[in-house]
């Protein structure tokens, strides 16, 4: 099996068996995403506890597979890790689709099956659709600190 056929395996299981898919109870954060150019639409729910540690995420949602097993694939790589250490990952995440950064995953057994979605660079249109997910995360974590996004 070549490299593409294992990561197009890897986005098809995310998309046709979602992580984390339905709401969240409790949930202390609650964003909405929306890649019009593609018609992507997901809810995001994160339970963040007192230190600053993601303790519970979820997403509902309909879109292209691309959109659907990015969020997949983040709710699995974010869950119990502190707000830093997210925000540090939807950088390098940003960075890799979108400034011909290497995958900087590789290495990294639990965030391997990220780099699944590089080849997404080769269709531009759909950037934006491995993108909504991080971006929506982006966003509710700025308002969760306080700050206009
Ligand atoms: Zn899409």
């Amino acid at each position: 099996m070549s490299i593409d056929e294992l990561y197009r395996e890897v986005i098809l299981d995310h998309s046709d068996n979602p992580r984390n898919k339905g709401p969240l109870e409790p949930h202390n954060i609650m964003e909405h995403g929306h890649n019009p150019l593609c018609g992507d639409k997901i809810d995001l729910y994160l339970n963040i506890d007192d230190s600053g540690v993601v303790n519970g995420v979820s997403f509902e949602g309909s879109g292209c597979s691309i959109s659907q097993a990015s969020i997949s694939m983040l709710t699995e790589v974010i869950s119990g890790k502190p707000i830093q250490e997210v925000q540090d990952l939807i950088g390098d995440f940003k960075g890799m689709m979108l400034e011909d950064e290497p995958n900087p995953f590789e290495d990294d057994e639990d965030l391997e099956e990220l780099g699944a979605l590089e080849g997404v660079k080769n269709f531009p249109v759909r950037i934006k659709c491995a993108l909504l997910g991080w971006t929506t995360l982006d966003e509710a974590l700025k308002k969760f600190q306080g700050e206009q996004p």
